[in-house]
């Protein structure tokens, strides 16, 4: 044997410095810390790394340990399935991923019938649900926000309207709208600006037949903003009117992230054609999923698309496990019971730290966005990054968002439990103050 696969050299000197150059650059490089934080083990909320400081995992390892790290019936579920059957390709029927299509179908609304199909990530999913619409409507325009994020493949990427998060030569039929950011956006607070907007940017920027128009619930990486109420109604309305379908991009706000409602679009009590998941349905094992209303989906039938991974039955009896601890454990009632007292503590915060511009946020899915002038609302991205660094040694993993980078978002796993909240809420002033003072 030349190599002992259960050997890991966890050290960073020497020789592991020289190893981390085999790991592609792309990735390395997007190490947000000055010095590398290597993680070793988590359980639940929190994460210690290779010298066993704890953290608060306010990140959720990027929104994917939604029930928490190392969840035992998620372990269990999985390893399981891998002992017995760890792939089955889709050429096949396998009872796994057949039992979680009928388990998601269940948490969308009655009005339609649902049919799902599996993907290894977001972006995937976000490509076929681009496909789909095209080939139900037979149109091929699409509308997107333009502080949306929608993933890394080239579809997904065609569909991102920030420079900084775009690659050049995407694909194109794709218009771009303002994202109705009530704290910031180009017609201030409101709805309908945004919507007559929609309206406008179909008359003049695609041929006025769309075949839909991609919206996250709420935005992720687009700094937190949630959608005012009547927007996605509103938006829906304006989209099919010009023949399109409305997605729902649910990957970072579903599963009861957001307190009050199982799907972030619930809100508004709008029902989309297509809904696109992913992240916390594995709770990091990979996968994705399209959940579409039957007849949108049909045309699809007769087209050659394939995922080799797709249906995973590992990633799929993880996912399994996921539904049935939120419910359990009742993580979406915790999402929004703790979610609301951290947000008050936050909000105290914005009090006492002129920095903080805004707090916004819904369950645990919030934010605290940095302006160097409360009326001017000047990004702040310097001391965002001071903020992001000091919370290192407050035991806080957060992330910096939004296309300035001058937002802190929260997205912990739904189990961050009251007793955090504090910790949260202390070691952020702390930070505050570091960064600040
Ligand atoms: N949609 C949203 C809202 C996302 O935040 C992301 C990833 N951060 C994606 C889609 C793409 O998911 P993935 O990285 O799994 O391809």
């Amino acid at each position: 044997m030349t190599h002992d696969p259960l050997h890991t050299d966890w050290s960073l000197e020497g020789t592991a410095k020289r190893r981390a150059d085999y790991y592609a650059a792309s990735q390395r490089k997007f190490v947000p810390f000055r010095d590398p934080l290597v993680f070793r083990r988590g359980e639940g909320q929190y994460l210690w790394d290779n010298e066993d400081n704890r953290y608060i995992d306010l990140l959720g390892m990027n929104l994917c340990i939604s029930v928490g790290h190392a969840h035992p019936r998620v372990v269990e579920a999985a390893t399981a399935q891998a002992r017995e059957l760890t792939h089955c390709t889709t050429m096949f029927y396998h009872p796994t991923p057949a039992h979680l299509a009928e388990e998601l179908a269940a948490t969308m609304p009655k009005r339609h019938e649902w049919v799902v199909h599996f993907t290894n990530s977001g972006a995937e999913a976000i490509d076929l649900a681009m496909t789909m619409a095209r080939t139900f409507t037979g149109n091929l325009d699409l509308l997107a926000l333009r502080t949306a994020y929608h993933g890394p493949t080239a579809a997904a990427q065609s569909v991102t309207g920030i420079a900084g998060w775009r690659h050049p030569g995407m694909p194109g039929n794709v218009a771009f709208v303002p994202e109705p950011n009530q704290y910031r956006g180009i017609f201030g607070a409101g709805t309908q600006p945004y919507l007559d907007e929609i309206a406008r940017v179909i008359a003049t920027a695609t041929t006025g037949r769309l075949a839909g128009m991609l919206i996250e619930s709420v935005q992720g990486y687009g700094g937190i903003v949630g959608m005012p109420e009547g927007y996605l109604s509103g938006a829906a309305e304006r989209v099919r009117a010009a023949g399109g379908l409305y997605i729902a991009d649910e990957v970072q706000s579903g599963f009861g992230r957001t307190g009050d409602h199982f799907w972030a679009f619930e809100k508004d009590g709008v029902v989309p054609d297509i809904v696109v998941m992913a992240k916390g349905l594995g709770n990091g094992f990979p996968i994705g999923a399209v959940v579409a209303r039957k007849e949108v989906a049909e045309p699809m039938e007769d087209k050659f698309m394939f995922h080799t991974y797709g249906a995973n039955p590992v990633s799929c009896a993880a996912g399994r496990a996921v539904l049935a601890v939120i419910d359990d454990e009742r993580l979406q009632q915790n999402a929004r019971e703790v979610g609301a007292a951290l947000l008050e503590r936050l909000r105290d915060l914005q009090d006492r730290h002129a920095v903080i511009g805004d707090v916004r946020g819904a369950g645990l899915m919030m934010a605290i966005e940095m302006v160097r002038n409360r009326d001017s609302k000047e990004p702040d991205r310097e001391t965002t990054a001071a903020v992001f660094e000091a919370c290192r040694a407050q035991g806080l993993i957060m992330s910096k968002s939004g296309p300035t980078q001058s937002v802190l978002r929260m997205v912990p796993p739904l189990c961050l439990s009251m007793r955090d909240v504090d910790a949260v809420a202390d070691g952020l002033d702390a930070a505050l103050g570091d960064a600040t003072g």
